[in-house]
């Protein structure tokens, strides 16, 4: 019988491929959590990966419990955290994956409610904000408690780009992709800084050159994943990395602000739709979402999005 009360933190991950390992790597390293499970349908990968994973304990901050579990092990999880499913192929692009990993998600989403869960999902698999919807209207969860890594990745892409551009820390950009986490999102250029400057200002003072230079930095964390994909077949240590720090403003309680996949209840016009948004995650998981004040142009760009992703989703909910 398990104990309730305990005081250590259980991550359960679902899916121990490319992006899931890295995920556990990372979460390893920094120390985050007393208990990571692991699950996948290829039950020896999720094994082999435990025994491998556990033979840098030693070298880790702080002791963890790193094993290959059963969906029985999610009924005291705090978070899980569902990277499985089919990868993109090169050339496809994430929305054409809808079909066969919603088929994986109802599955793998019902196994873990009959275990009696009641904590926070985290979704990283593709289509992400429409997988989240999934996870959310088969698990029955409040809204608050269904979170998807949406267009965190590629903020994050976004300010490591600007940093470079301006010779600044990554740390001191901030700077927010929004939308569907695929080819429709889009940059908020107005809400961005580096260091104590407005970004627009940054550039104009810089002259057209700049202007013309943050269209193609966009392009490309846009196509990022195209890119990797071309090279290396996929991507994942952005993402797992991307996924411990959502973990982190979870577990820790941070109150910090990250462009997750959260539910729209009228934000932004829009009702009945996970994307991309600032949010405030704790330990709660979504706090509140975050209003950005788009100009015409944004806000036409950020109903397209939408569309798009409610479009896709029709078939298949
Ligand atoms: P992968 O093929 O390496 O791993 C997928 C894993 O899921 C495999 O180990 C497989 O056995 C497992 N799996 C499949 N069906 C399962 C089921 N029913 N139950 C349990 N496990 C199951 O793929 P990957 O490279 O790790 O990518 C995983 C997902 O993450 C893909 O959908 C990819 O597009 C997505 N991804 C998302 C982002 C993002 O920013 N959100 C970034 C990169 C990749």
């Amino acid at each position: 019988m398990e104990n309730r009360n305990r005081k250590v933190n259980r991550v359960v991950l679902v899916g121990t491929g490319a992006v899931g390992c890295s995920y556990a790597y990372s979460m390893i390293n920094q120390g985050v959590a007393e208990e990571l499970v692991l699950i996948d349908v290829n039950e020896a990968k999720a094994e082999g990966e435990a025994m491998d994973l556990n033979h840098g304990i030693p070298f880790a901050p702080s002791p963890i419990n790193v094993w290959s579990g059963s969906y029985q092990d999610c009924a005291t999880a705090d978070l899980i955290v569902i990277t499985a499913g089919l990868a993109q192929k090169p050339g496809e692009t994430r929305l054409q994956l809808v079909e066969k990993n919603t088929k994986i998600f109802k599955e793998i989403v019902k196994n873990i409610m009959a275990s009696g869960f009641d904590g926070i999902f985290l979704v990283a698999t593709n289509p992400v904000d429409i997988l989240t919807y999934v996870t959310w209207k088969e698990s029955g969860l409040p809204k608050e408690r269904v979170i998807g890594s949406g267009t965190v990745l590629d903020s994050a892409r976004l300010r490591f780009q600007l940093g470079k551009h301006f010779n600044m820390d990554t740390r001191n950009v901030h700077a927010y992709i929004i939308g569907e986490h695929g080819d429709t999102e889009l940059p908020v250029w107005s809400r961005a800084s580096v260091g104590v400057e407005r970004l627009e200002e940054l550039a104009a003072s810089n002259g057209e050159l700049h202007k013309d230079s943050l269209e193609q930095i966009f392009v490309n964390v846009r196509d990022a994943a195209y890119h990797i994909i071309d090279r290396k077949g996929a991507t994942f240590y952005g993402i797992g990395m991307s996924l411990v720090r959502i973990t982190k403003a979870i577990l820790n309680n941070e109150n910090c602000i990250l462009t997750v996949s959260s539910y729209l209840d009228g934000q932004y016009g829009q009702q009945d739709v996970f994307i991309g948004v600032p949010a405030v995650i704790n330990r709660g998981g979504i706090r509140e979402v975050l209003e950005i004040q788009l100009n015409e142009k944004e806000t036409e760009q950020f109903n397209h999005s939408v569309k798009v992703l409610k479009e896709t989703m029709k078939p298949v909910l």
